[in-house]
């Protein structure tokens, strides 16, 4: 062992004493990795959780962990505390385009098509540096502290670090043929990602958009390179009609024997053909898929492409708001999706395609959703709060670790987003309740964000 890491272990097990403390306490606080914390207290110092407890326990804590005359802060919140919300899937760039948002389609290709002038005229104006970073602090104020955002032109890719944020910040591919992408998309993503990793920008991934905008050589490379340079990737995928399969809950070893020994020029091709794949069935042999990868909304998604997603480690952040502005044509299976235990996560799309970027907002309509589905488990409540939180950072690959993000425990990452509901803490049934109020109805009472121990949003909450 050498001598660093060993003062690394040292110092792990013997904690400096702390110089400042900030307590965050309230009535109810959700840690998520833990049970909720009745009469809680976070105590933070720098960018890191040193305690979650009961608010008694951690004061007492606190006396062993202080350095004589150092500085202590209480905050006292009397709604909720909870991680910062993480929202897995958003173009923070779009946020000037919410006059695109604010149509009404007949089908998802209507929708592309009054997406795409806007798109350019806005390209002209080269304002995507301001509308990005007017995203991230909407997110901000709505009490989320990370994200996954796609960047589709240079100048926004800076987005979630102007507000301090943690995620990705995924640079888009789309629009290539097998032809230019070799010889002109694989230089055009070397010029682009090398500029990004120059800014020495937090975290930068990888989102081939979509199985109908990339042939089959960029969903081939793509995940390779990404892999080698330990960037993370975000897909469009099974979002849009023609993407579902027309075989239902084969074993894709069956189904596939028909197909998978071609050399398919793209998934159109292949369906053009008359095969049954799903466009997940698709990238899953060309080894697109991975531990490494989260799509966005799985709308058609059927029983064997779910079982795939779970085999593989793909979460799915599901946007049940943009979904019907963008006329999917049938709501993701989110009983399915619950009861099957797929990973997931939440996303509010962009203001392209979603009338707020309130992650809680969707997670409200998610919980509609699955009860209208048929989903009966007395666990809604409990699973929709891991989706929006460590299920977010499970999808960005964030859940663990000592950066680790979406949780409230010792050592975490101090982002926090405080909750102006009731509370009603006399009773199991009383928590219960509050937890269902804050699911289904919380959404635009985020008082104040924390993130990475700083307070960058306060609306009067301390
Ligand atoms: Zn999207």
């Amino acid at each position: 062992m050498t001598t660093d890491s060993f003062d690394q272990l040292y110092a792990a097990a013997h904690p400096a004493p702390l110089n400042e403390v900030t307590l965050y306490s309230a009535p109810l606080i959700i840690p998520v990795t833990g049970p909720v914390l009745l009469d809680g207290a976070v105590a933070v110092s720098g960018s890191r959780v040193v305690h979650a407890g009961t608010r008694r326990w951690v004061l007492e804590a606190l006396k062993q962990d202080m350095a004589a005359g150092a500085r202590f802060e209480e905050r006292h919140w009397h709604g909720v505390i909870m991680p910062g919300l993480i929202d897995a899937h958003t173009h923070l760039q779009y946020t000037n385009m919410a006059e695109v948002g604010r149509g009404d389609y007949d089908s998802f290709q209507a929708w592309e098509r009054a997406f795409d002038p806007v798109y350019e005229r806005l390209c002209e104006t080269g304002s995507w540096k301001d509308s990005a970073e007017e995203g991230a602090r909407m997110l901000v104020r709505h009490g989320t502290t990370a994200a996954a955002d796609i960047v589709t032109d240079p100048e926004a890719v800076g987005a979630l670090a102007s507000q301090g944020m943690h995620g990705v910040a995924y640079w888009e591919v789309m629009n290539w043929r097998n032809s230019d992408w070799k010889t002109e998309g694989i230089a055009e993503l070397v010029t682009h990602l090398g500029r990004m990793r120059q800014e020495g920008l937090p975290s930068i991934g990888i989102s081939p958009h979509a199985p109908y905008t990339l042939e089959t050589a960029p969903f081939v490379d793509l995940p390779d390179i990404a892999r080698q340079l330990d960037m993370r990737l975000h897909i469009h995928l099974a979002e849009t009609p023609m993407e579902a399969g027309r075989r239902d809950t084969i074993l894709s070893t069956y189904s596939a024997a028909e197909w998978r020994d071609e050399n398919w020029t793209s998934y159109q091709e292949l369906k053009e053909a008359g095969k049954g794949a799903s466009a997940i069935q698709f990238l899953d042999q060309l080894g697109s898929l991975g531990p490494d990868v989260h799509i966005a909304h799985g709308v058609w998604a059927d029983k064997e492409d779910r079982r795939i997603l779970r085999q593989r480690g793909v979460g799915v952040a599901l946007c049940p708001r943009s979904n019907r502005i963008t006329v999917t044509g049938r709501d993701a299976p989110i009983r399915e999706y619950l009861e099957e235990g797929n990973l997931l996560a939440v996303g509010t799309d962009s203001l392209s395609s979603s009338p707020s970027l309130d992650v809680l907002e969707d997670v409200a309509m998610l919980y509609d959703l699955a009860r209208e589905q048929g989903y009966a488990g007395d666990d809604l409540t409990h699973r929709l709060i891991r989706m929006m939180t460590i299920g977010g950072a499970e999808v960005l690959g964030m859940h663990v670790g000592a950066g680790r993000i979406g949780q409230i425990n010792a050592g975490a990452t101090a982002d926090l987003a405080f909750f102006d509901v009731p509370v009603y803490v006399a009773t199991p049934r009383g928590i219960e309740d509050t937890l269902e109020t804050l699911v289904r109805h919380g959404a635009g009472t985020n008082r104040a964000t924390v993130i990475s121990g700083r307070v960058v949003y306060n609306d009067g909450a301390f």
